[in-house]
């Protein structure tokens, strides 16, 4: 088992496959994109076999497939193949732009990966275009609604950005009504790859649910997992639920019970904090099995308490683009 030095015990790894993606949201990376890693620098299909199958021996036993988006790596399904076999994985699951799943959704079904999150900005087609710099909407949304018909745990990811996609906050919540689906307002990070900068946000996860209160104030909480990030809640009448995620607020640290690394093999602890190591060497050197359990074991033993500690100490992180760190 893994256990931090705070005593929390790490069982979720956030995988990212990729730093690539067909889209450009805004938030995320500047219009001509990122300094995309050389595809040397990626790990292999086999090295991301192989490093799951490690860490899994170590205690992690839920694992997220995130990127860049997961679908643009043609050899992903081989990957999902083997951790559908991986014996001590209990869940997998994935966050996709829901663009290329289309044509991957009867094999995920049958490998039993049901659980999938679907970023999604913009209920209006003009808005969700202004916002990706793609013409990808009718796309994504033959994709929800078939995950959504197909019984896949479908969670929609918003992120409320000020002066772009809040007046579609009431209307994606009408997703919620007629479907069994859980929309979740995010908070915006400071992870746009340079876009831009800032220090605060103005829609942050308190005005969210004013904003929803004010045409649905008989909406009630639901009891939520101590380690889940969202703080979900149920509009009467509605199949599906709601949530916010104080993500720049960082009310969940104290629970944190996750681990990310990179496509390029970067070991990260938290979001806001620089990573800890990098295994992509060490994954292509002799003995690599007992040299990344020992690099993992260091880096879970020097986490910091919560995002505000990372960020006071790595505060350069502001560069970086949520595309390399997968989110
Ligand atoms: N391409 C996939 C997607 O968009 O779902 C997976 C990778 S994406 C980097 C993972 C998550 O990070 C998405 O839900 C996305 O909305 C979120 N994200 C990206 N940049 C962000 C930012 N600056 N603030 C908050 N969330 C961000
Ligand atoms: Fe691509 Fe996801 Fe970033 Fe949008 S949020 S640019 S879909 S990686």
């Amino acid at each position: 088992m893994l256990i931090d030095n705070h005593n929390r015990t790490i069982n979720y790894l956030r995988l990212a496959v990729t730093d690539r993606c067909n889209l450009r949201c805004n938030y995320c990376m500047p219009a001509e994109g990122i300094n995309f890693a050389k595809n040397d620098k990626l790990l292999t299909i086999e090295e991301l076999k192989k490093l799951s199958s490690i860490l899994v021996g170590q205690g992690i036993d839920k694992i997220r497939i995130t990127g860049g988006e997961p679908f643009v790596r043609k050899d992903l399904m081989e990957l999902l193949r083997y951790l559908a076999k991986l014996d001590g994985l209990k869940d997998i699951s994935a966050t996709t732009n829901a663009t290329l799943i289309g044509p991957y959704i009867d094999e995920l079904k049958s490998l039993g990966i049901k659980n999938i999150n679907v970023s999604l900005d913009a209920i209006n087609k003009a808005t969700f275009e202004r916002i990706t710099r793609r013409d990808q909407y009718d796309t994504v949304h033959n994709n929800l609604i078939r995950l959504i018909s197909e019984g896949f745990n479908v969670r929609i990811n918003f992120i409320a950005l000020d002066g772009q996609n809040t007046q579609d906050i009431l209307p994606i919540l009408e997703l919620a009504k007629h479907y069994p689906v859980s929309v979740r307002f995010l908070e915006e990070m400071p992870f746009n790859g340079g876009s831009k900068t800032f220090q605060k946000i103005t829609w942050d996860y308190k005005k969210i649910l004013e904003h929803i209160r004010e045409a649905h104030p008989d909406f009630y909480k639901l009891e939520s997992p101590s380690t889940s990030t969202s703080i979900n809640y149920k509009i009467p009448g509605h199949m599906g639920t709601f949530g916010v995620i104080p993500s720049f607020s960082r009310t969940f640290c104290g629970t944190c019970n996750r681990l990310r690394v990179s496509a390029t093999g970067d070991v990260i602890t938290c979001l806001y904090a620089k990573p800890s190591a990098n295994l992509r060497d060490i994954m292509r050197s002799e003995n690599a099995k007992s040299k990344v359990e020992e690099q993992i074991l260091k880096a879970v033993g020097s986490r910091a308490k919560t995002g505000f500690e990372a960020q006071e100490k790595y505060r350069e992180v502001f560069s970086n683009s949520m595309t390399s760190i997968g989110g």
